[in-house]
């Protein structure tokens, strides 16, 4: 199949995800995660309609970023270290992957030198795996309170990335985990002061499951580009 139709089987699964749950299919967005993928491919992915992508690598993200249209829109999808927060914070339109103070304060300063306010996410660790990026669900409140003086920083809602499972039925208690932890700092004030919360979670074994439980952004990459080499 061709990136093309790919992405139209993709858009459509989307869409009747959203339907089955009484929600919208322009409630959901799709972010293509091109890490690993060629410009080539991108630039495939974007003749076909796709307008924007997630990189998970600075370096590699800068680089193909350079060399295709300045129209396309790229979300930071994986972990960011400090030192990169300069870099981040002019090239990437979200940066979904905000886990820890430090680095939240690093992107305000950078994102008010470069004169924008920049939209992030939080991201959870749902599932309190030791080897994954991310708060605590616990933990969110705080944070989330410390970055209230970064008025550089624009929180739109929360991301996550549950344990592996075959089943995607499995990961259903994860994305509704994050829906209801969104809820519940909704109604302390300290998400959707900047509009609509986002959710991004879901990928390509279990977008569907994500959507139904409230997900506004999915991350597919391998159903959309193939498997990565
Ligand atoms: C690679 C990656 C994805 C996409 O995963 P696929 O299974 O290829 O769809 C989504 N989110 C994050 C954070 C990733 O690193």
């Amino acid at each position: 199949m061709s990136i093309r139709e790919n992405l139209a089987a993709i858009r459509a699964r989307m869409a009747a995800a959203a339907t089955r749950a009484g929600r919208a299919p322009e409630s959901v967005t799709l972010v293509a995660v091109s890490k690993y993928v060629p410009v080539e491919r991108i630039a495939e992915a974007m003749a076909a309609g796709q307008e924007l992508f997630g990189e998970n690598y600075l370096q590699e993200a800068e680089e193909k970023i350079g060399q295709l249209p300045a129209a396309l829109k790229w979300h930071c999808i994986g972990h960011l270290q400090s030192n990169k927060a300069k870099a981040a914070a002019t090239l990437f339109h979200m940066v979904e992957t905000v886990d820890r103070i430090k680095l939240a304060r690093m992107l305000d300063k950078y994102a008010a030198e470069a004169g924008r306010l920049l939209p992030v996410l939080i991201q959870v660790n749902v599932g309190r795996e030791a080897q994954k990026a991310g708060v605590l669900p616990e933990e969110a409140t705080a944070l989330l309170g410390e970055m209230r003086e970064l008025a550089h920083l624009e929180v739109r809602g929360l991301m996550t990335m549950p344990p592996f499972f075959d089943q995607p039925e499995a990961a259903r208690p994860y994305f509704r985990a994050l829906r209801e932890l969104a809820e519940a700092l909704a109604s302390k004030g300290l998400l959707g002061t900047h509009g609509a919360i986002e959710l991004s979670m879901g990928m390509s074994g279990d977008f569907e499951v994500a959507i139904e439980e409230g997900a506004t952004l999915v991350r597919v990459g391998t159903a959309l580009f193939g498997a990565r080499s």
